[in-house]
């Protein structure tokens, strides 16, 4: 089986907007062993997108699309598919009900336009939708050689496609899978190295047809590694996994600093409450991340409430990190002090800071060079410094 990817707006093909969903989508398809063959992005027409669901339908027995479902004139994927399904579009009480029923949650009458949403191509089945009002659709349309082709549109919003998608369509392409197979998935984050320096230190893992799949992403310098496996159930996942994730492990060291939606500033504040430790940062050429990483991160992690002492912006200007690094640590009482510097330009268009980290043992200072542009340079600083806290308490610092 093999899949294509829609994308449905004006939006989008007059450049406005960035398609992320069909990108998100292939590559969640790619997780599940279904290959992505074809990505088609059309305006909000009916010819275009007609002609884009014949010529899917044609070609693959699975198609995904976003967009155009929303309550307007304009949103016509609804039609779209009725048209090419050759039926006609039916009200669902159902769902009229359901889309009612968020209005008066919100002690809004329902504008008569939405009533669009609460229509059907004849025989398909309604995706629900927890996150807002446009239900999704799940429909069979003709398909090559006397085939069907099963389609699974959703709402453009990036936020409701994933809910929905997480919640009906993943499980729905898993049951029309020949080995009806369950995939489990873990990612392992890290931080500390570039994205090709971390493939390179994994012996061939990330290549594709490999079971478990690895998969390698990077995002503000952090980097994720994907593992997806597939089995009979979940206990056979995870068996077939642990080897893989164990080589992993083994290879990165200290660079995998957490898993799933762990952020580096997660990994610092549990490292540090584990140890009872505080911190105290003076940042001038982060302009305050280090400190709203590490306050919003304390803010989601019940235990890390009393690590963060507090944190001193100034203005460009910090030059001696090591005497601010010992002084914000001294004037908040913490047991750990970290100061950022300026940002400045380094060789081949790079940019360095100098980053110094203060406790009982005394005062070290770092400094970090990275490319990036200039709009990444503050934030991939911020991470960089608070890394260091986290390797000065691997090696049993902060005392
Ligand atoms: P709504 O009910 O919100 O109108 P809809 O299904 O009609 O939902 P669109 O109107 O096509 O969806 O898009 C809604 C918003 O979702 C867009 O303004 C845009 O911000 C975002 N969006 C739409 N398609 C994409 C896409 N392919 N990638 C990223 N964002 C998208
Ligand atoms: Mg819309």
């Amino acid at each position: 089986m093999h899949a294509e990817v829609i994308a449905i707006g004006d939006e989008l093909t007059s450049g406005q907007r960035l398609d992320t969903n069909s990108r998100w989508m292939a590559a969640e398809l790619g997780v599940l062993g279904v290959p992505v063959t074809f990505h088609t992005t059309v305006p909000d027409t009916l010819e275009a997108g007609v002609e884009a669901f014949r010529a899917a339908a044609a070609r693959a027995s699975l198609v995904v699309v976003t967009g155009g479902l929303g309550p307007t004139a304009d949103d016509l994927t609804r039609d779209v598919l009725a048209a090419v399904a050759g039926v006609p579009l039916d009200l669902s009480t159902e769902a009229l009900a359901a889309v009612e029923a968020r209005f008066s949650r919100r002690g809004m009458p329902m504008p008569e336009s939405n009533r669009r949403q609460a229509v059907f191509p004849r025989g398909s089945r309604i995706i629900p939708n927890p996150e807002g009002t446009a239900p999704g659709i799940d429909v069979d349309l003709p398909g090559g050689g006397g085939g069907s082709c099963r389609v699974f549109a959703l709402p453009g919003v990036p936020a409701e496609m994933r809910v929905m998608w997480k919640a009906s369509v993943e499980p729905a392409v898993l049951a029309m899978l020949p080995d009806r197979a369950t995939i489990v998935q873990r990612r392992i984050k890290c931080f500390g190295a570039g994205e090709s320096a971390v493939e390179a230190m994994l012996p061939d893992l990330v290549r594709r047809g490999r079971d478990p799949l690895v998969g390698i992403t990077a995002h503000e310098a952090t980097i994720t590694l994907r593992i997806a496996a597939r089995g009979r159930d979940e206990a056979e996942c995870l068996a077939k996994m642990a080897p893989t994730e164990a080589t992993i492990r083994e290879c990165l060291g200290t660079i995998a600093y957490g898993v799933e939606d762990d952020e580096i500033e997660d990994a610092v504040l549990s490292s540090l409450a584990a140890r009872g430790r505080t911190l105290a940062t003076i940042e001038s050429g982060t302009a305050g991340r280090v400190a709203a990483l590490v306050a919003q991160a304390a803010a989601r992690r019940d235990e890390a409430a009393e690590v963060f002492r507090g944190g001193i912006v100034v203005p460009t200007g910090l030059t001696d990190v090591r005497a601010a690094a010992a002084e914000v640590r001294r004037r908040h009482a913490a047991a750990v002090g970290i100061a950022v510097g300026d940002v400045r330009p380094a060789a081949e268009g790079r940019r360095a800071v100098d980053v110094a980290i203060a406790d009982d043992a005394g005062t070290t200072v770092v400094e970090h060079v990275f490319g990036g542009g200039a709009d990444l340079a503050p934030t991939r600083a911020a991470k960089s410094a608070i890394n260091l806290v986290r390797l000065r308490m691997l090696e049993g610092g902060g005392r």
